[in-house]
Formats: C-alpha cells, sequence, structure tokens
C-alpha cells in the first residue's frame, strides 16, 4: 500500500459494486444537458422528454385483413349473403354508414366503415355480382385492431430516461415527434498506462504491447451513447498521469486503464488520491477485473480499469457502461444474464464472480454455451470469437455439463 492512497476499503462482491455505482450515478444532482435533435439522429440517445400521443392508436378501427368489412350480427349463421355497397382501401375512408344486409370490400389498414364492426377474411367469402356469401361467422372486431386500443391521445407512450432504438423511433415517427429532447452525448475521457504500450500505428519492440485498450474502450463508450475522447498513452509516473488527468477533467467521465495493481509502478490511484479523488472502492470479487476502482475527482467519476485487455472489456462492460447510461439520464442498465446450458464442466472455486468468453447458440431448440479460448485475461483472440461471457457465481463454482448456467450476450 502507497502512503498518500486511502486504505483499501474491503473487496466487494459483484452486486455490491454495481450498487455501488448505481446509488452513485443515479443520486439527486446527476442531471445531464439537454438538446433536441432530428429522430434520424437520435438512435442509442436517451430520451429527455416524456412524449405523449397526439391522437388515438390506431386513429380508427383498422382493419388487419383483405375482406369484407360486415356487421357481425349478419354473419353469425353459415352462408350469410350480403349486399356489397363498394369497396374502401388503406388511405380512403368510406363515407355511408352500411345498413343490415350490406357490407363493404375492404383493404388491410383502410378504416372499417360506420355500421360495421368486424373482418371477414377474403379467403372465406364468395363474391357473385353485388352479393357476397360470408362462409365462416365473425365476431365482433374480429380482424379489426380498435382505435385507441394500442395508445389513447394524451397517454404517455414513452417515458424520460428511455433508451432510444429502433422500436422507440419508430414509435416517435408516428407520433410526429420529427424531433425529439435527448441528453447530451457525455464526453468519455480514455487514458491508457503503462511504459510498455505504444500507439497502434508505431512498431512496437519485442517487449512492449499496441495500446488495444484505448479502441476497444472507445468502442464501448460509443456504444453506451456516449463520446469517447481517446487522450493517448499516460506513462507510469505520478506526475505525468497526474498532468493527463487534470486535462481530462474538461471530460464528463474518465475511463483510466492500467496502473490500478498492486505493483510497484502502479500509479493511477496515487495520482487521483492527489488531486483530491473520492474512493468509493477499489477492489471487486470478480473475474477477470478484481483491482477495479472507482471514485469521484473534482466532480468527475472516474473508473480505474484493469490494464488486461480481457478485464478491461468486462469491467468496463459491467459497471462504465451503465455508468455512461446514467449520466445520460437514463434508467441505470444492469448488465442482464440470461441462461444457458453448459456444454462442458467448469471449475471455478475462486469465491469470484467469473467473467469467462464464450459462445452461446442455439442446439435443438436449446441455448447452449461453451467457453472459447481461454488464454488468459489478456487473450483477445478468444474474446473476438465470443458472443458473450459465460458467468460462474460463487454459488455455484463448479457447474456441470448440461446444467442451466448463467450467460451475459455481448452487447459491443
Ligand atoms: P496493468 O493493469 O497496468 O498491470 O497491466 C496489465 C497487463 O495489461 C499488462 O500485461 C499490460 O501490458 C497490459 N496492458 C496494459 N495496458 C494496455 C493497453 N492499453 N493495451 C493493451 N494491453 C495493455
Ligand atoms: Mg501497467
Amino acid at each position: 500500500m502507497k502512503p498518500d492512497v486511502p486504505p483499501v476499503t474491503k473487496t466487494l462482491s459483484f452486486e455490491q459494486a454495481l450498487s455501488a455505482v448505481e446509488t452513485r450515478l443515479t443520486a439527486p444532482g446527476i442531471s445531464p444537458v439537454i438538446e433536441i435533435v432530428p429522430i434520424s439522429q437520435a438512435s442509442g440517445r436517451v430520451l429527455a422528454e416524456d412524449v405523449g400521443a397526439d391522437r388515438d392508436y390506431p386513429p380508427f378501427n383498422r382493419s388487419t385483413r383483405d375482406g369484407f368489412a360486415v356487421r357481425s350480427p349478419d354473419v353469425q349463421h353459415p352462408k350469410a349473403v350480403l349486399t356489397v355497397d363498394g369497396e374502401v382501401r388503406a388511405g380512403e375512408h368510406f363515407a355511408a354508414e352500411i345498413a343490415p344486409g350490406h357490407c363493404v370490400a375492404i383493404m388491410t389498414g383502410a378504416p372499417l366503415p360506420a355500421g360495421t364492426d368486424a373482418v371477414v377474411m377474403v379467403e372465406h367469402t364468395r363474391t357473385q355480382d353485388d352479393k357476397v356469401e360470408i362462409e365462416k361467422p365473425a365476431t365482433s372486431f374480429e380482424n379489426v385492431v380498435r382505435k385507441g386500443s394500442e395508445a389513447q391521445a394524451g397517454q404517455r407512450i414513452l417515458p424520460k430516461g428511455r433508451r432510444i432504438r429502433a422500436g422507440e423511433i419508430g414509435l416517435l415517427a408516428s407520433v410526429g415527434k420529427a424531433n425529439v429532447a435527448v441528453s447530451v452525448r457525455p464526453r468519455v475521457a480514455i487514458i491508457s498506462t503503462g511504459d510498455e504500450v505504444v500507439p497502434i500505428d508505431r512498431r512496437p519492440e519485442w517487449y512492449q504491447v499496441r495500446n488495444s485498450n484505448s479502441a476497444m474502450l472507445a468502442a464501448v463508450v460509443t456504444a453506451a451513447g456516449a463520446n469517447p475522447w481517446e487522450m493517448g498513452i499516460g506513462p507510469d509516473s505520478k506526475e505525468a498521469l497526474q498532468s493527463l488527468i487534470e486535462t481530462a477533467l474538461d471530460a464528463d467521465m474518465l475511463l483510466l486503464s492500467g496502473g490500478v495493481s498492486m505493483g510497484k509502478y502502479d500509479y493511477v490511484e496515487d495520482a487521483l488520491a492527489d488531486l483530491g479523488a473520492e474512493f468509493y472502492f477499489r477492489s471487486v470479487a470478480i473475474r477477470p477485473g478484481k483491482p477495479l476502482v472507482f471514485g469521484r475527482v473534482q466532480g468527475r467519476f472516474f473508473f480505474g480499469l484493469p490494464g488486461n485487455p480481457v478485464s478491461g472489456f468486462v469491467t468496463c462492460t459491467l459497471f462504465a457502461r451503465p455508468a455512461m447510461g446514467a449520466l445520460m439520464g437514463s434508467a441505470f442498465e444492469r448488465p442482464s444474464f440470461l441462461r444457458a446450458r453448459l456444454a462442458k464442466s467448469v471449475h471455478h472455486r475462486t469465491g469470484l464472480t467469473t467473467f469467462m468468453p464464450a459462445r452461446i447458440e442455439n442446439r435443438n431448440t436449446e441455448p447452449v454455451v461453451r467457453l472459447v479460448g481461454w488464454q488468459g485475461s489478456g487473450d483477445l483472440v478468444g474474446v473476438a470469437e465470443a458472443n458473450g461471457f459465460l458467468v460462474i457465481h460463487p454459488e455455484q463454482p463448479s457447474p456441470a455439463a448440461g446444467d442451466w448456467v448463467d450467460v451475459m450476450p455481448m452487447t459491443s
């Protein structure tokens, strides 16, 4: 332990650490700056206003079939014969009310004429001249989406804080919101540290490694809807790191990679401490990634992520990603676990929550998870082959082949 860093608080469990991040990021006073953008630019952003329905949805009783709009009491007995008054297509409306014994040919998407309450599919009818024989009885509102059944005028259809995806964009467009209030993308500074780390466009010496973490973390930041600010590589020196971090304080959040272990040249925490940082946790019982630092320095949240590429990726995904969402005003997006059957038994008596790169695939209608080339926490080849992680909990450290286990699909 280095003297100027506050004493290490106890190692938190995965859940405790996640809750600590959630508590800090959802505390009062954390509110995003708002801007108005066209919906073409809203994908992945977080909605900053409640959006209401401008009218009923659907706005009229809408046919879901091509067929005949009928009065359902007219077609309760088989082989009812009705008079066809005309036709109504999508984009039109039929002006007159339909009397008993009458009907109208109707197309999918068209409004039901007044008087009618059901649609008989064209497949169940036989037409002759202006008459149609209905071969199958219809119940009221069969093949009809009722006016206002999806949403009623004035009803809130999207809450502030909702992450905007394709479905939300469709809904916004349908209610005429061509422009929408969203939170401004926070700027997230990324500093990789390590004297052995060189820029990716430089040929490394045999004892050096390329800075893969900055680009990878930037991809996670982008996927979270925030703006990455790659600040390059900081050396293993407290003073140099401090001046880089001071520059990074222009950002809304800081991601620091490497230099948070107990090594002699791990200076990230010292540099932060000297800048007045508050540390919320400094160790989490997860693997990969046990050294994981979360705190706040001069009003900015920061994560000190392990330098190992897989550890950095996992911890950034688990903790920093929902934190970025929360900065944007989103509900805290906890990593979601699904279930799959384990292909081959795993032994992990570590007392840690373990995340192992894995492929989740459907075999014989069941999701099956198998580990991919796991060569330790530097194995990006394995990560690239994976589409998710096998999650091993301390309570179930040695699941057997065929057991249902938790998996976490990759989202960036
Ligand atoms: P550290 O957390 O600083 O002890 O680094 C742990 C391991 O991750 C070491 O093998 C580093 O060489 C490697 N590493 C650290 N930073 C990076 C980076 N930016 N890109 C790729 N590998 C890194
Ligand atoms: Mg290092």
